[in-house]
């Protein structure tokens, strides 16, 4: 089954640095534009460990799908860098850089948006990260019947 994984608020902690970096520097308006701000994300706890089962996972065909912003260059070229970092460079070609979900196929999306990219057209199951079903990596792992 194809599953694609989110990367901002489901891999990388982008709120937790966009707070940080507005409250180090309140001057600039958009953390998220300055040069290295998503090749320097941090990783969510239990994501590259749950990605990095689901590579070897022989139910699951893991792909990375991240919507890109757009006023920001600099975020196609730091997210693909930001895979390579984080699980080798023959992850990179999973990953799918792409404005509106709704046109990949698949089963599974884990995603910390229910719309606003596509999401509410995707046609498989969505997996609402954050939410209070799934809170964490731990909660999607039991409902991808992943073992801890
Ligand atoms: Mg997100």
């Amino acid at each position: 089954m194809i599953i694609y994984i989110d990367m901002d608020d489901v891999l990388c902690d982008f709120s937790g640095a966009h707070a940080k970096a507005l409250a180090e520097n309140p001057g600039i308006a958009f953390p998220q534009s300055q040069y290295g701000f998503y090749q320097r994300l941090p990783p969510l706890e239990g994501a590259i460990e749950a990605v990095k089962e689901l590579i070897h996972s022989d139910e699951y065909m893991p792909y990375i799908l991240t919507a890109p912003s757009t006023k920001n260059p600099f975020s196609y070229t730091e997210k693909r860098v930001w895979i390579e970092d984080h699980f080798g460079y023959d992850f990179v070609e999973r990953l799918i850089i792409c404005s509106n979900k709704g046109l990949l196929k698949g089963g599974i999306l884990v995603d910390d948006n229910h719309s606003g990219r596509g999401q509410e057209n995707f046609e498989g199951k969505l997996i609402h990260f954050g939410t209070t079903q799934f809170p964490n990596w731990g909660a999607v792992r039991r409902e991808l019947s992943l073992k801890i």
